[in-house]
């Protein structure tokens, strides 16, 4: 009998356990995200994630070759997403109710998507104190209003470790994430049922992401960053800018990191995260706006709500510079890799 996390066996292209292929394939290939989805959906809970690269120790002997880490993960079977995708409408929105990153939009899309009943809670990454990302689950407005709840965290978060708890506990459920995990939550869709519980896939800009040490360390050994002063830390028009409490800002070229790039960021070429149901940045708005890229029928009702509530501030975008971010994502990250 087949179990609800079962699902049938991927053809092997290797002598080996599943996770030994994805390894061999995709981890030991550098072409992993890090978007953990492969850690989420392992019955046995072998495979390991956080701030260090996706590992299985013991694999060999632990690994029950169930196939489930090589069907949900993005990276397997590569073929770069890229460009703007299909999308309904664009607009730029600042939230009345919110403060987060840019607009608050992905706040305010979350908390209408909940007040709408389209969705019982939303998985968030907030942080801690030293920008250690901490997994939150949103249920009410009240969560969104702490500083460290909203905002742009520079270092992967066990996101779709959380996704898998949480589809196991709600009917319907938003999800946040950069664009690969957005794939991920699309073949985990496909593969297994109760992931058809996500009824938002909000997806974010994104040109690359860091392990939190490199960064952290990167900022206080580098730039002699106290990390318990920064409120925000923000890229823009090429800058990697750390906003400090008493309003002073350290701002560097973010060619200034190119050697702590994870290697998996630097074949991707989903700047727009083409595969969410919306997806959200800052490029193509004025400062203090998001970009939102209506994809779905589902996000169209939810954005549709939320300007008939007055809830947010819309105003014009330039899908322009949105597209020439695309183009140029595609041009620093070629793949295959050149040799
Ligand atoms: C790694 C990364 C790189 C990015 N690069 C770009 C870029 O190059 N250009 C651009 O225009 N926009 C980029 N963005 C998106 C941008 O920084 C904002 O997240 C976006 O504009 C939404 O802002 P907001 O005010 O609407 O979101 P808010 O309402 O403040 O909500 C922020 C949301 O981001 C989620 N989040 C924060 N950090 C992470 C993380 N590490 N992993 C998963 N989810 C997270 C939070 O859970 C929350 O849901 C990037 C985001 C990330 C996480």
């Amino acid at each position: 009998m087949i179990t609800e996390w079962q699902s049938l066996l991927p053809e092997k292209k290797l002598e080996k356990k599943y996770f030994g292929i994805l390894k061999e394939i995709v981890i030991d290939s550098k072409l992993c995200s890090h978007c953990a989805a492969c850690a989420a959906v392992c019955p046995v809970d072998g495979i390991s994630s956080g701030d260090q690269p996706i590992d299985f120790p013991n694999w060999t002997e632990k690994c029950v070759d169930c196939g489930a880490c090589i069907k949900v993960c993005p990276r397997y079977d590569y073929k770069p997403l890229s460009g703007l995708g299909d999308y309904i409408e664009i607009f730029s929105g600042r939230s009345k109710r919110f403060v987060g990153q840019d607009g608050a939009m992905v706040s305010e899309i979350t908390v209408s998507a909940i007040e709408m009943g389209l969705i019982e809670a939303a998985i968030f990454a907030g942080r801690s104190e030293d920008w250690s990302t901490k997994i939150v689950t949103i249920k009410s407005p009240e969560q969104l209003k702490n500083r460290k709840v909203t905002g742009t965290k520079y270092s992967y978060a066990d996101v779709l470790i959380a996704l898998k708890e949480a589809v196991l506990r709600y009917n319907s459920v938003g999800f946040v994430g950069t664009p690969c995990m957005i794939s991920a939550v699309r073949k985990m869709q496909k593969t297994f049922k109760k992931f058809e519980r996500v009824k938002l896939a909000i997806g974010l800009f994104c040109t690359e992401n860091f392990y939190r040490h490199d960064l952290y360390d990167f900022l206080i050994e580098k730039k002699s960053v106290n990390l318990k002063n920064v409120v925000k830390t923000d890229i823009k028009k090429g800058k990697f800018i750390v906003t400090l409490k008493d309003g002073r800002k350290i701002s560097f070229s973010v060619k200034e990191l190119e050697e702590i790039v994870p290697s998996g960021c630097k074949v991707c070429q989903d700047f727009s995260a083409v595969e969410s149901d919306v997806s959200v940045g800052s490029v193509g708005s004025e400062e203090g706006f998001s970009t939102v890229v209506v994809r779905s029928e589902a996000a169209k009702i939810v954005a549709d709500y939320l300007k008939e509530k007055g809830y947010a501030e819309i105003s014009q975008t330039s899908v322009d510079a949105i597209k020439k971010l695309c183009d140029y994502k595609v041009k620093i990250h070629p793949y295959p890799k050149k040799s």
